[in-house]
């Protein structure tokens, strides 16, 4: 096996090694089955028991409450912005409501826009989505006959979380959030939405499967006529096995929470250890008085995406192959905003951190 580099990558992101090395054991043959996960049926005994124990352990990391389905799609999280709009807007209905805090929250809103009535209804963009609003604003904004409301948990590319929770909407709108990127990182009262849902590539598995969990009255407010693959009750009605589903995703994705559920002991642990590793890179920005830039203020600061700039791009680039060179990967921002991203999703583990803090501490003290 070549060695392990620590890999900073937005998504897909580093992986728990425990998981790798199962799905090492069994890529060739599954003990008592004789074949690898990626050769065998989705009707099969052996997938039967797989997507089952992920359902059942995401419903048990995240309290998952009855009334609530757990489908798995492809697509990704864009597929899902697509399948909300047509989900939940009716036609000639009122318009969808997008609070924008980052450029996902951005291409979520472009998708439901362009599919029927729908606005956005607070975004930090003229601020350079460095924040979530407060609750004053969004009282302002968000209206209460709303066909849904749309939020970002964490917006990757920005590292731009709400904290402590997104918001309360007006009674009654049906609340949907794009977690795709803290997923699995911390609690969530999932009982306040009627739609959250997440890619896998970050914190819950490989590219490829994207969970979304729907409220049970999500289904009877669909419009008929949309395409069977793009209607939630294909998935809701079916098991999620209507046809054939990213079955290697979803076995790694159960040992991700299988992973989560026995050696983590669940999200409030994980949450304590996340916040702890997002300490030890913002305490580095802080104390560098300046020659790191956060771009988020404090508040909004993202757990998993943690993100900033140096005095020069030239110096951003040095930081990155320095930093490369010295095994820690994939550290330059997005290519739309550049800077420094480091993202520090469950997986990552606190050594990888404290030898970044080491490291953004060396170059400071050479640079600055
Ligand atoms: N939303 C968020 C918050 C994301 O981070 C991403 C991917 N980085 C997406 C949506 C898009 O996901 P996908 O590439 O799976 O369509």
């Amino acid at each position: 096996m070549g060695e392990r580099v620590f890999n900073f990558s937005a998504g897909p992101a580093t992986l728990p090694l425990p998981v790798l090395e199962e799905a090492q054991a069994t890529m060739v043959s599954l003990p008592g089955i004789g074949a690898s996960p990626l050769e065998l049926s989705h009707r099969s005994r052996w997938f039967d028991g797989v997507i089952e124990e992920a359902e059942e352990n995401l419903r048990g990391l995240l309290a998952i409450p009855d009334g609530f389905h757990v489908v798995f799609c492809q697509g990704g999280a864009t597929q899902q912005f697509s399948m909300v709009a047509m989900n939940l807007q009716p036609a000639g209905g009122a318009a969808a409501e997008y609070v924008v805090t980052g450029s996902w929250g951005e291409r979520a809103a472009g998708e439901a826009i362009a599919l029927g009535p729908a606005r956005v209804a607070w975004s930090g963009k003229d601020d350079g989505y460095v924040r979530t609003p407060d609750p004053g604003e969004l009282h302002e904004s968000v209206t209460a006959d709303a066909a849904y409301v749309h939020v970002t948990s964490n917006e990757t590319i920005q590292g731009v979380e709400w904290w402590p929770e997104t918001p309360i909407v007006p009674n009654g709108v049906p609340l949907v959030c794009d977690s795709s990127s803290d997923f699995l990182s911390r609690p969530v009262d999932v009982a306040r939405y009627a739609i959250l849902y997440a890619c896998a590539q970050k914190n819950a598995g490989p590219a490829g499967v994207t969970v979304a969990i729907v409220r049970d009255d999500v289904p009877r407010r669909i419009p008929d006529g949309l395409p069977a693959i793009l209607d939630y009750r294909t998935y809701t009605e079916h098991g999620s096995l209507y046809n054939t589903p990213p079955v290697f995703a979803i076995y790694v994705l159960m040992l991700v929470t299988r992973w989560l559920r026995d050696e983590v002991g669940g999200l409030a642990e994980q949450l304590r250890i996340n916040r702890d590793k997002a300490g030890l890179l913002y305490e580095a920005i802080d104390e560098s008085v300046g020659f790191y830039r956060g771009h988020a203020v404090p508040a909004s600061r993202s757990l998993m995406n943690v993100t900033w700039r140096l005095p020069t791009e030239e110096l951003d680039r040095t930081f990155v192959a320095e930093a490369e060179a010295a095994g820690m990967i994939e550290l330059r921002g997005h290519r739309s905003v550049g800077g420094i991203r480091a993202s520090i999703y469950n997986a990552m583990p606190l050594e990888g951190v404290r030898q970044l803090a080491a490291f953004m501490r060396t170059f400071a003290a050479a640079h600055g």
